[in-house]
Order: structure tokens, then sequence, then C-alpha cells
């Protein structure tokens, strides 16, 4: 079914979407083809891609925050993208490269080893003044480059994929909470929408709220995905949750700075230059820490607000990265600070889509999304637009 409503002719191709950012108002659609729920970084980009590919199609994104992307998982990402990626995800990573553009700040990176292997060289061929004091050529005495990586902000790509989106006709509805609600007997998606505002006591409440049906619903929530698909729709998926800590380092760094990977035990831990210093970023730990309270304090410089597990990840590679061992070492942001931010894990930690049933779809980010999310998102797309085009 195309069109803004049944019945009615589609919308002109290429013009502006509507928005809707808060409960005033008044929402009075009742049918799109598409309804994407979650404007992270992969519903964002999807909703881009799907008005490229299939802009016959009626489209609405909706999501919870005040923006998009305002609370997700996205925001904490660690926004690098590197070429070191196993078989099987490389076409993925630089079709994802490709699409993110001018976002992409080329700045190289440096994967440190104890060891020499493939592509490794001895560090003296790469040292930099920069590197003094932060990595230990005895203890880390090889390095292999890869010009080609780079930083980006996760938040900034979900912003300006939503942005095309809107300007390529689709709609956008801000705080506004989906809840799905199962298959009318025609087989369309039906999604309740929970329009949210805040009270004088700061406190978030349902305003009102709005029926819709779609033909497909794409669940593009991030963590909380898989949870609404389990209780919307009584389906199970093997999705789990994590939890990331992002502590800082306060060494210098410039934009030109190169991002610093190392290869642990446990996975990688990577120092991504940002505003003047280093976030570090150590890999998600399994399984869900639900509960645990960081506490202050400090051990041989390192704070040990950091959660057990981000304190292991930097143990390991604290010896050839001795500016870990200081002061300079600052707890950062955790994800658990921002309430549902939580990393969502597909087997294997890549982004992934599936089909839940015959109206519905899940895409997840998780961790692995920078590497890899838009080539997944768009991935989706063409899958979407074919099964719309009559005879594909
Ligand atoms: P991803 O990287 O997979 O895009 P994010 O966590 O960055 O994941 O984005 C998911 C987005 O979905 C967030 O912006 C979040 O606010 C939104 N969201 C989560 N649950 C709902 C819901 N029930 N209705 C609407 N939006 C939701």
């Amino acid at each position: 079914m195309n069109g803004r409503e049944h019945g009615r002719e589609p919308p002109p191709v290429q013009s502006g979407g509507q928005v809707w950012a808060h409960v005033g108002q008044p929402f009075t659609p009742a049918h799109y083809d598409l309804l994407i729920v979650g404007a992270g970084r992969m519903g964002a980009a999807l909703a881009r891609f799907l008005r490229e590919l299939a802009p016959q199609l009626s489209l609405l994104l909706a999501e919870e925050g005040g923006l998009p992307n305002e609370e997700g998982a996205t925001l904490l990402a660690a926004g690098v993208w590197h070429a070191h990626v196993p078989g099987g995800q490389q076409q993925r990573a630089e079709d994802t490269r490709t699409l993110l553009g001018d976002l992409l700040n080329v700045c190289g990176l440096l994967e440190f080893s104890a060891e020499a292997g493939a592509g490794f060289s001895p560090i003296a061929e790469c040292w930099t003044p920069e590197l003094l004091g932060m990595v230990d050529p005895e203890v880390l005495p090889f390095v292999r480059r890869d010009g080609r990586a780079g930083t980006y902000s996760a938040g900034t790509l979900a912003l300006n994929c939503a942005n095309a989106a809107i300007q390529a006709g689709a709609d956008l509805m801000l705080n506004v909470r989906a809840e799905l609600c199962g298959t009318t007997s025609e087989g369309r998606a039906r999604v309740r929408l929970h329009r949210l505002s805040v009270t004088n006591m700061h406190e978030v409440v349902i305003d009102h709220s709005v029926n819709v049906t779609a033909g497909r619903v794409i669940v593009a929530a991030g963590a909380a995905g898989p949870h609404l698909a389990e209780v919307g729709l009584g389906v199970v998926t093997p999705h789990r949750r994590a939890y990331r800590q992002t502590p800082r380092l306060e060494v210098p760094s410039t934009p030109a700075s190169r991002v610093l990977q190392l290869n642990i035990g446990s996975g990688e831990l990577l120092l991504r230059p940002r505003d003047g210093g280093y976030t570090v970023i150590a890999p998600v730990p399994h399984p869900d820490p639900w509960g645990y309270v960081p506490t202050g304090g400090r051990l041989v410089g390192v704070p040990v607000g950091l959660r057990r597990e981000t304190l292991n990840a930097v143990l390991e590679v604290m010896d050839g990265l001795p500016a870990l061992a200081t002061e300079a070492l600052v707890p950062g942001r955790s994800i658990a600070d921002i309430p549902g931010a939580w990393v969502a894990l597909p087997e294997g930690g890549w982004p992934l889509w599936e089909r839940l049933d015959e109206a519905h779809w899940l895409l997840l980010g998780g961790e692995r999304a920078d590497l890899t999310g838009l080539s997944v998102a768009r991935e989706l797309a063409e899958a979407l637009a074919k099964a719309e085009t009559p005879g594909a």
C-alpha cells in the first residue's frame, strides 16, 4: 500500500517531510508504508537510504528523544573506523567508509604489538614526539599502520542522516515512545505512539497516545529493540545487553593525532583523540552488570571509579602504555549514566538486520556499528525497497 493514507495520492517525491516535535502539534496521519522506531544512527541511516531507494513509500521516523539520537548508545560510540576487520566484514566496512564520506576525519591508526606479525614493523619507523610518555617502545616494539583509518561523530552522522531523510520527504516524530501492538488481519503492523511531555516537576509523562498502522515496521531502537520486539510481538531474539565505560586520558591531542590501538586478550583497546585529550575505549564487557556502582579512589594513580572490567583492560596494557598508569586517566562517561543507552550486542558483535515476522524487522547497531553500520542499514533499505517493488 503506497501513499500517506489509504486511498490518497502519495506525497510528491523530494518535498520535505513533516516534523512533530511536541504534543501541541496535532498528529493526524493514521497509515504509513514504513515506520522506523528509533532515530539513532541505524534508524536515521535507514530512513535516509529508504528515501533514496523507495521514495514512493511514505515513511515515519519515530524517536523517543527530543532530537535524532539524543539519548542513544550511538552518542557514546567510539566513532572510529579502521580497516582491520575480519574477512566476511571487509566489504561492509569499505562500503561504510565510502558512505561516511566527508564525516570521516582521516587521521590514521597505529596498532601496537609486543610481537612482530603480518604488516607490523619496528616502532622507530613511525615514532612521533606525541607518543613519548604514552607508549613504551621497549614493551611494544612493533607497530602496524592503517593510514585510511579515521574518527567521526556517530551523533552527527545520525543527525545528518535524519535531516537528509526529512528533506527527501520522510516524516519525523520526536518525543514519542513507540509500542508494537502486533498486526491487523490484513497483515499491517499496528503501532501505538505515546506522545511524551514534561511536567513542571520535570517528570516525563505520556500526554496522549495515537494509533497508526504501517505496511512494515523496522525496530531500530538500539539496545531497547530486542525487548520491544519481545514484549510487543512475543518473538524472542538472542541479542543481549552490555555496558561500556569510556575513561578519558588527559594527554594532549590534536584533531590530526592518530588513533592508537592495542589488541588485548579481551578485545581491542583504543585511544581515540578527542577534545584535546584521548578517550579510552575498552572492550565491551559481558554480561550486563546491573546494579554495579563505581566508587571513587585511586590505585597507583588510576581511578578505581572505573568498572572492574574496564580497569582490567587498562591493567592489561599499562606496561606498554605507561600514561594509563598516571593521574592523566580520569573515569569519564559511562553508558550507564544515560538510561536506556546500553550497547546492544548482536551475536558476534556485528550490526545486523533480521526479519521478525511478515511486518516487522529488527535493525541493530551495537559497538561495531562504527565499522559496518551504514552498509548494514543500506542493505536493509535495499531489501525493503525490493520487497515493495511490484514484480521484484
Ligand atoms: P543504534 O546505534 O542501533 O541506532 P541507538 O541506541 O543509538 O542505537 O539508537 C536507538 C534510538 O532509539 C535512540 O535514539 C532511542 O531514543 C530510540 N528509542 C528506543 N526505544 C524507543 C521507542 N520505544 N520508541 C521510539 N524511540 C525509541
